[in-house]
């Protein structure tokens, strides 16, 4: 994450900081996952297929450690006795959050499992803007997506996540409401079900944002198959519910751009207390 060119501070005690955590998590199940849909027809992933890699410790292992050997140690092939004390703790980690997920996912189980970690989404929008040549801005969005896979010709467009459980949105308006929490996770995920729809890769089919929380599905309930808003599964992401979202989106680049609008510090100070760029804000000076 960086704002105006100025990235977060990785934290080099850490040695493996949330980020490249994720990369790490994200790589591994890609690898495990593209490694069953490549063995199936037409990419489906069975329940015996996830169940059987889930109880194979030595298999699950070798995909963490090609992830590792690939964004830690330059493609040099490893073991986990090479690794040191930080990374050893997150090779066991990211393990079992592959677990984790694939327990989660035998109660989806059969799908499809159409693509990964895929970076080709992006999308021009046009913002009305007085200080531009023609009195309009091209503003490029984009965004990488951790997975989409379909049942039912349902397309999930998944975030993984591996912290709290957040709370469900209950209408478009509050994702946008300033004076209210965000539901950041939400925002996200939809963002991801806009730009696969602005890229019109999967025509008219219906698309159901969905976020995977990898620490909760230690106890897996198919409560997490959808998200909802409201209290009610979404698993068609298109009328009035897109157009709400894509309307505010638009507002909100707007007022980014807008140099009559000067950006401002929120008055959330729980937002204030996990961001990244505190310590250079002066907000608590
Ligand atoms: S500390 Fe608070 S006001 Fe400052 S940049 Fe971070 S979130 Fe915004």
């Amino acid at each position: 994450m960086y704002v105006a060119g100025i990235k977060a501070r990785r934290d080099e005690a850490a040695d493996i900081d949330p980020a490249i955590f994720g990369t790490l998590f994200h790589l591994s199940a890609e690898l495990a996952y593209n490694s069953m849909a490549e063995k199936s027809h037409d990419r489906i992933i069975t329940e015996e297929m996830l169940d059987n890699l889930s109880k194979d410790e030595r298999q699950i292992e070798l995909f963490v450690r090609q992830a590792f050997n690939g964004e830690l140690f330059n493609g040099k092939e490893t073991l986990p006795s090479d690794y040191n004390g930080i990374q050893s703790i997150n090779f066991e980690v990211i393990c079992r959050y592959l677990r984790q997920i694939m327990v989660m996912d035998k109660l989806y189980a059969p799908f499809m499992y159409v693509e990964s970690e895929s970076d080709e989404f992006e999308h021009l929008i046009s913002i009305p803007h007085p200080e531009s040549a023609n009195g309009n801005l091209q503003v490029r969005i984009s965004g990488r997506i951790d997975r989409i896979d379909c049942k039912n010709g349902i397309y999930r467009i998944a975030d993984y996540k591996t912290g709290h459980v957040e709370k469900n949105p209950n209408t478009i308006d509050d994702l946008f409401d300033n004076s209210k929490e965000r539901r950041r996770y939400a925002l996200q995920t939809f963002y991801y079900a806009t730009l696969v729809h602005y890229s019109g890769k999967y025509g008219s089919k219906r698309l159901a944002p969905v976020l995977l929380y990898i620490r909760s599905s230690a106890k897996p309930s198919a409560e997490g198959i959808y998200m909802k808003m409201a209290n009610e599964p979404i698993t068609d992401f298109s009328g009035g519910l897109m157009n709400g979202y894509i309307a505010h989106l638009r507002d909100t680049i707007s007022s980014i751009f807008n140099p009559e609008i000067p950006f401002a510090q929120t008055g959330l100070p729980d937002t204030c207390s996990k961001c990244d760029f505190k310590e250079i804000c002066h907000k608590h000076l």
